[in-house]
């Protein structure tokens, strides 16, 4: 009983109302313009600088067209990706790629420097050339053919061209202190000279967002429109381990850009720019977002950047567990659940620390509708070691789906915003508009696409303006994506 009322408690704490959605996707549209105007990228607390906003120096989508071979390397939240991609010119791209799980070390390791974080990634290209193209690493002198390369670095970054950038902070679960305001392009290019790899010339940086979105552009330019199908691109977004997104805004609002600039892009015929929202850090004064007790303790005392991404932090994959197991933590400790174990030390290890329970537990027992609970009986047991009642099981099921819902929900916010701000879905025929997409969460875990939808329906622009939007996967696209930004530079 005690706990059936406590769980129904929290899970109403989760609960996110067509008020709320109104409220936040007001509040987004306020700090995606105060972020246009305002001049610096970092983020000192002390000033209500908005959203990040940050100009990308993209300032036109590929048609599909786009010829050549190209690098391009990934540093995402879990893995890092080298590749080569050859765009066919018809919307269509062959890739070759090596994909590393990042080593634990690099993540979680306090000591590591940033040098040992770069020459990590040059000593991966080297074994992605090695493979994939030999006859780089034979040629010599006036043989050697320099191959463009787009570097796609899933982090907020300063960027001051199209081929560099400073790192701000890191997300997800990078921390190493000496990387921030760098310039991480000249960081990996010195260690891709030192591993005999100079004539890969890094001429491009992007963010993933970007990357996704750009290669969105490129295969979806091309395709002919299946009758009745009218639609234009207009968000780039990502739902993994963090997220984020991007769209195309009017040069004349980015009012953040120098002045000089803005006129010779206009002169050049450039009417938009794309931005880099950086939309994770939304709200991190909590002015509107409303926080649990959970959400304050994950982000103060297990999240590596305590203050900062408080949006992510209700959304990504990388939470959706955690969430998980500071609510049962907290239920243990109120003598609610799993009384087998009488103190908190005595609990199984990997529901003590943080980080452990991995999202893809969750979808399985989001999914669980066998009468016993037997899949998510299972995956206790496999993930955590930890057996379960019944009646656990259900609280358990009951949080994980509240957990998930209020993801999706707030994952609605960007979306109805940028497209409320664009009056993307009054322009052309019809108003149809393409969101591509990216991102385990987004592309795997079960319902979470319905569930963003019905979290549009709900939202200010209503179910006229859910039933315009076309969501498509850009699997991989930020490799994509950054050898396109790489042909343009
Ligand atoms: C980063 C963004 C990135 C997003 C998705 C966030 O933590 O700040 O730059 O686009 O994760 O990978
Ligand atoms: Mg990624």
């Amino acid at each position: 009983e005690a706990l059936e009322e406590a769980v129904v408690e929290i899970c109403s704490s989760l609960d996110v109302d067509a008020a709320k959605l109104d409220e936040l996707t007001a509040y987004f549209i306020e700090c995606m313009e105060k972020g246009l105007s305002s001049t610096s990228v970092g983020e000192e607390k002390t000033v209500d600088k908005g959203l990040p906003m940050i100009p990308t120096y993209v300032t036109s989508l590929p048609n599909g067209t786009e010829r050549g071979v190209l690098l391009a390397a990934d540093l995402g939240g879990t893995h890092f990706r080298v590749c080569s991609v050859t765009l066919n010119g018809d919307g269509t791209f062959d890739m070759q790629q090596l994909k590393s799980k990042i080593p634990e070390e690099y993540l979680n390791d306090r000591e590591i420097t940033s040098e040992e974080l770069f020459s990590y990634l040059g000593r991966r290209t080297r074994a992605f050339v090695r493979k994939h193209h030999p006859e780089l690493l034979k040629s010599t002198g006036e043989n050697i053919k320099p191959l463009k390369m787009g570097f796609t670095f899933s982090y907020p970054i300063d960027q001051t061209s199209l081929s560099s950038g400073t790192l701000i902070r890191w997300t997800k679960s990078f921390k190493i202190e000496d990387t921030v305001g760098k310039d991480v392009v000249r960081l990996y290019q010195e260690q891709l000279d030192i591993q005999g790899l100079s004539m890969i010339n890094v001429v491009a940086l992007t963010n993933d967002t970007v990357g996704t979105f750009l290669s969105h552009c490129y295969t979806t330019a091309a395709r002919p429109s299946s009758a009745g199908e009218i639609s234009e691109p207009v968000i780039g977004c990502i739902f993994g381990t963090g997220t984020n997104g991007c769209y195309m805004e009017d040069i004349e609002n980015i009012k953040k850009l120098p002045e000089e600039l803005r006129t010779r892009l206009q002169h050049e015929g450039k009417t938009q720019m794309c931005i880099n929202i950086e939309w994770g850090s939304f709200d991190n004064e909590l002015k509107h977002l409303s926080a649990t007790k959970y959400d304050i303790d994950i982000d103060q005392k297990f999240s590596p950047n305590p203050g900062y991404h408080l949006f992510e932090k209700r959304i990504s994959g990388m939470y959706l567990g955690e969430l998980l197991r500071n609510i049962l933590v907290d239920l243990h400790a109120r003598g609610l659940i799993l009384g087998q174990y009488r103190t908190y030390d005595q609990l199984p290890h990997r529901l003590k620390n943080p980080f452990q329970l991995c999202s893809e537990v969750l979808s399985r027992i989001e999914i669980d509708d066998s009468t016993s609970l037997r899949e998510t009986e299972l995956s206790f047991l496999q993930s955590l070691r930890l057996p379960t009642t019944f009646e656990e099981r259900k609280a358990i099921q009951n949080l994980v789906r509240s957990i998930t819902r209020r993801s999706a929900y707030l994952a609605s916010v960007p979306i109805a915003a940028i497209l409320i701000k664009t009056n993307a879905l009054n322009k052309r025929y019809h108003g149809e508009v393409e969101i591509g997409f990216d991102g385990y969460v987004i592309e795997y875990y079960p319902g979470f696409r319905s569930m963003l939808r019905h979290a549009l329906a709900l939202s200010p622009i209503g179910t006229e303006g859910e039933r315009k939007i076309h969501l498509r996967l850009a699997k991989d696209g930020s490799g994509v994506g950054a050898a396109l930004c790489a042909l343009v530079a």
